[in-house]
């Protein structure tokens, strides 16, 4: 079955420096083998994509990316000479590779331009976006122009997680949560709901925000959140929409990316629908092998498991489809 994978990463010579927070936490050896597959493009990993049966990545530069940059204007030219170099990759393998665009977040007018320009010049399916944007979340109201051109876009902007601005007190003492095995999880999350409440999609109520690793576990609390929303004093909040279920149900897609477990998937299936479920495999950090076997065995319908492989991310990311049902031929 034709399938894409809609959280790979990858990393240029020049950008490598920015990962160094993410280095510091990985397994020396682990790292040392993922900044190889990082920096390649199209050879390894192409070999890789074919061995694991993975037709197409939607490629993302690495984590935290060009957000770590203090210095806007050096933020947003190399925003632009990473999405050129990987508009340049696409061009040469267009059946093997699509892209998500680094932003320079620290001007949001610039970062707003740069994706306009990466999804109608470049041909980009949206843009990838690392947390916080030194110390700023997307609910800011100075964000509100990148969503603005989002939306009118109809392009997602992908939430991936790195390293939060300070460490909760809850895990000091604990250095082995911090980072991708828990607090990038719960970081995520909770960015993913200073969105909803923060009214992002109150203001651009078919804007479309995207996550990995199963969704953060935001899928499995639906229903309390909204049970406890009624309990909560709203400081002045209100939501259009009433419950913040109802945003998450609409506005929020999820990738398996990092998460090869059956019952995390039939929870988001049950919660969200293959319609809001696209498949990842968060390479080179996963193995590519494990997640597209994973897909293949998974206790779902032929119908959920077409659109998780590659129907839902070909209506959301605009991947021209090959699937004669939906192509007409
Ligand atoms: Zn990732």
């Amino acid at each position: 079955m034709r399938t894409i994978g809609v959280e790979e990463h990858f990393v240029t010579p020049e950008l490598a420096h920015y990962s160094a927070p993410a280095e510091r936490i990985a397994q020396p050896a682990v790292w040392k083998d993922a900044s190889r597959r990082l920096l390649d493009l199209t050879g390894e990993r192409l070999e890789a994509m074919d061995a694991a049966g993975l037709d197409l990545q939607v490629l993302s530069l690495n984590s935290p990316g060009i957000q770590a940059e203090p210095d806007p204007r050096v933020a947003v030219a190399a925003a632009r000479t990473v999405n050129d170099l990987l508009a340049g990759t696409i061009a040469a393998h267009p059946d093997r590779f699509a892209g998500l665009a680094a932003l320079p977040l620290q001007d949001p007018a610039e970062a707003a331009g740069e994706l306009e320009r990466a999804v109608t010049q470049l041909g980009f399916s949206g843009a990838l976006v690392n947390a916080h944007t030194l110390g700023h979340y997307l609910d800011d109201p100075a964000f509100r122009v990148v969503w603005e051109r989002a939306e009118g876009l109809d392009v997602p902007l992908f939430l991936h997680p790195a390293n939060g601005v300070d460490i909760p007190h809850v895990l000091s003492g604990h250095p082995e949560l911090i980072g991708p095995m828990w607090s990038w999880g719960p970081d995520t999350a909770s960015h993913v709901l200073r969105l909803v409440f923060g009214g992002v999609f109150d203001d651009f109520p078919a804007a479309k925000v995207l996550v990995g690793h199963m969704g953060e576990a935001l899928p499995y609390v639906l229903w309390r959140l909204d049970s406890r929303w009624g309990f909560h004093h709203h400081h002045d909040i209100e939501l259009a929409r009433g419950n913040p279920s109802e945003y998450l149900r609409h506005n929020l897609y999820i990738t398996t990316s990092g998460v090869c477990d059956d019952p995390p998937l039939l929870c988001a299936l049950l919660a969200l629908g293959a319609d809001h479920i696209v498949f990842g495999t968060d390479y080179p950090f996963e193995d590519m092998g494990t997640a597209t076997r994973f897909l293949e065995r998974a206790p779902i319908s032929p119908e959920d498991q077409a659109k998780i492989a590659h129907g839902t991310a070909e209506r959301l990311l605009r991947i021209p489809t090959t699937d004669p049902a939906l192509t007409g031929t």
